[in-house]
């Protein structure tokens, strides 16, 4: 094991890409909000939102001095706006219930709105110092060819992942902290999920999945759809919401959509959605608190 570390570190040394959360300098707030935005978005589309949102809001006070809706804005369309109210919450924790600064223990971070396993042991990896036990998506694929000589990882996390993620991590302090994000960079970067580029790995020789032959995935990874989905109407909404100030009457999307003028609705408009899938969107918006109803109408939350 300690050649396998030394060899995914030292590529990291070489190979890795210049991020800046990645900045030795970069705050605890700075890496967080980089890994609430990361999930589920590649890192091109986080990049421009990241700088603006810390150019802007450079400490969590100063995010939860504003009203959630403004956090929603700055998210634009990095998709799963729910991260973005999640986000907002826990800049008002912090703020609240740790003087502004955020907090390094994986136990203290799991209790912020929006915190799960990962994002914890992230956190207080790349931001503390710590050398928890990181799994995503990235490190979960690497870990199951490389050690399981599976094509792919379960479509789910299983508690046998996390106990292997254990026993593979290096025991020395400084090995293990490199070896997170060495790991997750070499699952973005080379151990791709539908073309592995083995030729230019740097453990090709110990991989358990080149020695079986490269077997075929054990199931069909489903895609994710967009086009025709709740998600993609849900998006078209948000974008309205965003633009405006004022509360939009529910009409405007719901019967009224048609004869809507203002081009911000040209996009919900050219999706063509049914009116059941338009009044299921803005509902689901309105019970996710994306979206607020009031007597004179629909906005972003306050
Ligand atoms: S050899 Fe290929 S499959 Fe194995 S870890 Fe490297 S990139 Fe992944």
């Amino acid at each position: 094991m300690q050649h396998i570390h030394h060899l995914i570190n030292n590529w990291y040394r070489h190979h890795a890409r210049d991020l800046p959360w990645r900045d030795p300098q970069a705050s605890g707030w700075a890496v967080m909000v980089s890994e609430f935005m990361l999930q589920q978005t590649p890192v091109v589309r986080v990049l421009p939102v990241w700088s603006e949102w810390m150019r802007r809001w450079p400490r969590p006070q100063d995010l939860a001095a504003e009203p959630v809706s403004e956090a929603i804005r700055g998210w634009g369309r990095l998709g799963y706006p729910r991260r973005a109210v999640r986000l907002h919450a826990a800049a008002v924790e912090i703020t609240t219930g740790h003087n502004g600064v955020v907090p390094s223990t994986e136990a203290e971070l799991l209790a912020l709105p929006g915190v799960g396993d990962y994002t914890a042991a992230a956190i207080a990896c790349f931001a503390f110092g710590q050398p928890s036990v990181v799994v995503d998506t990235n490190i979960r694929r690497v870990h199951a060819r490389l050690f399981g000589g599976m094509a792919l990882p379960e479509p789910s996390p299983r508690a046998s992942e996390f106990t292997r993620a254990r026993q593979v991590q290096p025991t020395d302090h400084e090995t293990a902290l490199a070896w997170n994000i060495s790991v997750m960079e070499l699952g973005a970067l080379i151990c791709t999920a539908r073309s592995p580029k083995c030729e230019a790995c740097p453990v090709f020789e110990h991989c358990a999945w080149i020695a079986a032959g490269q077997p075929a995935p054990h199931y069909k990874p489903k895609g994710q759809a967009w086009q025709g989905t709740d998600r993609q109407v849900r998006g078209a909404i948000m974008a309205i919401l965003r633009s405006d100030e004022g509360p939009i009457e529910p009409a405007a999307f719901l019967t009224d959509l048609a004869s809507q003028q203002d081009t911000v609705f040209a996009r919900l408009q050219a999706l063509d959605a049914p009116l059941e899938q338009r009044r299921r969107a803005l509902a689901g918006l309105l019970a996710d608190g994306l979206a607020s109803e009031e007597a004179a109408g629909i906005r972003l939350p306050s």
